[in-house]
């Protein structure tokens, strides 16, 4: 596995390949790779010819008083866990290398930016759509892979390649979970076994929310006290929010008619995690 870690670098292989007529496929990561990373590189892989991996944990999507310096990082791990994906490159620059010290612009994706996780974290989305545009625009894939466990920022990023007539085509891939239930993330690093025990009620909650669905509840304040009840069962998860919004533009529905994403965060010990899943009528 080649490892890259200038831009001008990275921009000459890319240049190679594409003129070689290869297809680019890139996977995004700040790094402390899971089982959901993972599985986004294999999926990655059956996508194009070359698979490149960046890693980079992006100083300008935390803000200042959350874990950009505490964010766990184990580069030697994830070599190994890339290279036995069959990952042909990995780019991981420098927060200096990505801005430079006259760095002023921003990609900012209105609306959608500051409902769900960006009303508690003003400017992540900010972060986030800047410096994906920045890697589209270094690594030039033809196809990128992100996982809907950021749904929201799945569909910010959507939104940004069609506004910005972004020539990137995206593929969203379904949550990991361990087995008991967890979604998959990085920041479970930060939870003790007691911590891990309370946040498995975030997934249990979203399944009691599926099953209310399946059931014939149809009202989103019903399903929502539902969800925030069986959080409540564990005093240690405090929640953020609790919100059913409209899986495209993510506003706030009453009811759900067709597709509706439940999505959700909550503060267990040190660590913000985030879950959701899409519930829909019908069988
Ligand atoms: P991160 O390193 O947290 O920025 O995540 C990098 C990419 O992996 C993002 O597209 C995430 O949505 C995706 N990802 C992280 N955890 C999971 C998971 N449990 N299931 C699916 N995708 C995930």
């Amino acid at each position: 596995m080649k490892i890259l870690e200038h831009i001008s670098d990275m921009r000459r292989w890319s240049e190679a390949e594409r003129c070689a007529g290869r297809r680019i496929v890139l996977v995004p990561t700040m790094g402390f790779l899971h089982e959901g990373h993972l599985s986004l590189m294999r999926e990655g892989k059956k996508l194009g010819d070359r698979l490149v991996a960046s890693i980079f944990v992006n100083p300008a999507q935390f803000g200042p008083n959350e874990d950009y310096s505490a964010y766990p990082r184990h580069l030697e791990r994830d070599r190994g866990l890339l290279e036995k994906e069959g990952v042909d490159l990995l780019f991981r620059p420098s927060a200096e290398e990505m801005y430079s010290a006259g760095h002023r612009t921003y990609v900012d994706v209105e609306e959608l930016s500051s409902v769900l996780c960006g009303a508690s974290r003003p400017g992540h989305f900010r972060g986030v759509a800047t410096v994906v545009a920045k890697l589209f625009n270094i690594v030039r894939p033809h196809v990128a892979v992100f996982g809907l466990k950021d749904y929201q920022q799945f569909r910010i990023i959507s939104r940004m390649v069609e506004d910005l007539n972004l020539d990137v085509e995206l593929i969203g891939h379904p949550i990991v979970r361990d087995e008991d239930g967890l979604a998959m993330s990085s920041r479970n690093a930060y939870l003790s076994e007691e911590e891990r025990k309370a946040a498995l009620s975030l997934s249990r909650s979203l399944i009691k929310a599926r099953e209310l669905v399946s059931q014939g509840e149809r009202r989103s304040s019903v399903i929502i006290a539902a969800v925030r009840a069986e959080i409540g069962k564990e005093p240690q998860v405090r929640i953020d929010y609790v919100q059913l919004v409209d899986a495209a533009g993510l506003r706030p529905v009453e009811r759900i008619h067709d597709e509706a994403l439940l999505a959700l965060a909550a503060r267990v010990g040190k660590a913000r995690l985030i879950d959701n899943t899409i519930l829909k009528p019908g069988p």
